[in-house]
């Protein structure tokens, strides 16, 4: 019974913030729940400060001629953060609880890897510094939302490997809550922007998507029936360490032949400046502007690392056959890995059958983006856990 009344709370809160704001009698219809019921933990959910009424609106009358008082979330009721740590930048935003964005800070970090407290130094720095500009106390916090590369178990707030960390197997999210005045909710960066398309991106009306990120790395995130696939350790859609080459290319995660070694960042400057003989490329926008002056090398490079991003893509439709693909990234202006191109070689190696192939969609983020998806998280997790301690505070 307790159980029931748990996920009836749940249910209504979730059904609330989809629909931005609804009526009792209309929450009852969506959740097949008693009017009754409704009516009872709606109230629980009102006196807890986590939704309000709406007044109604005088001209959109009922039928029956009565306006409807809708409830909707309670922007105010917790203040969330969400954080994206990139290799050479932390991104945070505050958000209200329907995902209001309230302020918002990027930091630069001077070191891409660096020691787990260096890391949590960094990322409650670049908190406080957000707090202050939106005038907001750091205490007020009631989650974080944190987003990293690597193979991170979301359920232990665990870190695997993560090319932002100088070692392996890292409870970071232990370490974070030392200097944090709230709970913190970690997870792969990937699943988070895929996070951020199903609530209120491209993937919004699908519920069978991918997402692939490239930045300093290749990341990916699964939708599948409306629900982020984590694998049953956290490690899987590892699209950037999949086999592409046997013995080949050295990837930053210590094995050899994967993906992003051949298209990650990294991999593009390493291979650059291997040809070159010395550091003639410091960044990929000099590769990048050296290819489209008619440089061979550069040329041959980018046209590589093209032609290996389009075979994972058309494995990764082998696999998944999924409805859509979002291609993410911030650095879209690179647009090796986006052209016209690179879909019509991965049509070549996506198996032959009578039906269309998956629409595939190029999306521009910026790293804040990212940071939204995180506290998207983030406001997810603390609902639940409001949840559970009302359904305690009621036993
Ligand atoms: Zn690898």
């Amino acid at each position: 019974m307790g159980d029931q009344r748990e996920n009836g709370r749940q249910q209504i809160l979730d059904v609330i913030r989809t629909t931005e704001s609804i009526a009792r009698i209309d929450i009852a219809k969506a959740t097949g729940m008693s009017p009754a019921t409704v009516t009872s933990i709606t109230a629980e959910l009102l006196s807890a400060g986590l939704i309000e009424e709406v007044a109604p609106d005088a001209s959109a009358e009922s039928r029956r001629g009565r306006p409807r008082v809708a409830l909707r979330i309670c922007g105010k009721a917790r203040l969330i953060a969400g954080i994206k740590v990139s290799h050479h930048l932390i991104s945070a935003v505050l958000t209200d609880f329907v995902g209001e964005e309230l302020a918002s800070h990027e930091m630069p970090l001077s070191q891409g890897r660096m020691p787990v407290q260096d890391l949590c130094t960094q990322i409650l720095r670049t908190l406080e510094i957000a707090c202050q500009k939106g005038n907001l106390s750091i205490n007020d916090l009631s989650g974080v939302g944190v987003g990293i590369a690597g193979m991170v178990d979301a359920e232990r707030n665990f870190v695997y490997w993560s090319s932002s960390l100088d070692e392996r197997n890292v409870s970071l999210g232990d370490a974070l809550a030392q200097v944090l005045p709230c709970p913190v909710f970690l997870d792969n960066d990937a699943n988070l922007v895929a996070k951020a398309e199903h609530l209120f991106g491209e993937g919004r009306t699908c519920e069978n998507f991918i997402v692939i990120t490239i930045e300093h790395g290749v990341g990916m995130g699964i939708v599948i029936d409306g629900k982020i696939y984590r694998g049953s350790r956290g490690c899987g859609a590892e699209l950037g360490h999949t086999k592409v080459h046997l013995e080949g290319a050295l990837c930053q995660c210590g094995q050899r032949g994967c993906l992003e070694a051949y298209v990650g960042d990294y991999a593009l400057l390493r291979e650059a400046n291997l040809s070159s003989g010395g550091a003639r490329h410091a960044t990929l926008a000099s590769l990048f502007e050296a290819a489209q002056n008619g440089d061979a090398v550069a040329r041959s490079i980018l046209d590589r690392a093209r032609r290996m991003f389009a075979m994972g893509l058309a494995n990764v439709v082998n696999i998944f056959d999924p409805s859509k693909i979002i291609l993410a990234g911030a650095r879209l202006s690179f647009d090796h890995l986006y052209s016209d191109k690179v879909i019509e070689e991965m049509r070549h190696w996506v198996v032959q059958v009578d039906a269309p192939l998956p629409e595939v969609i190029v999306h521009d983020w910026g790293d804040l983006m990212w940071a939204k998806g995180a506290a998207a998280y983030g406001i997810e997790e603390v609902t639940t856990q409001t949840v559970k301690e009302l359904a305690n505070a009621a036993a």
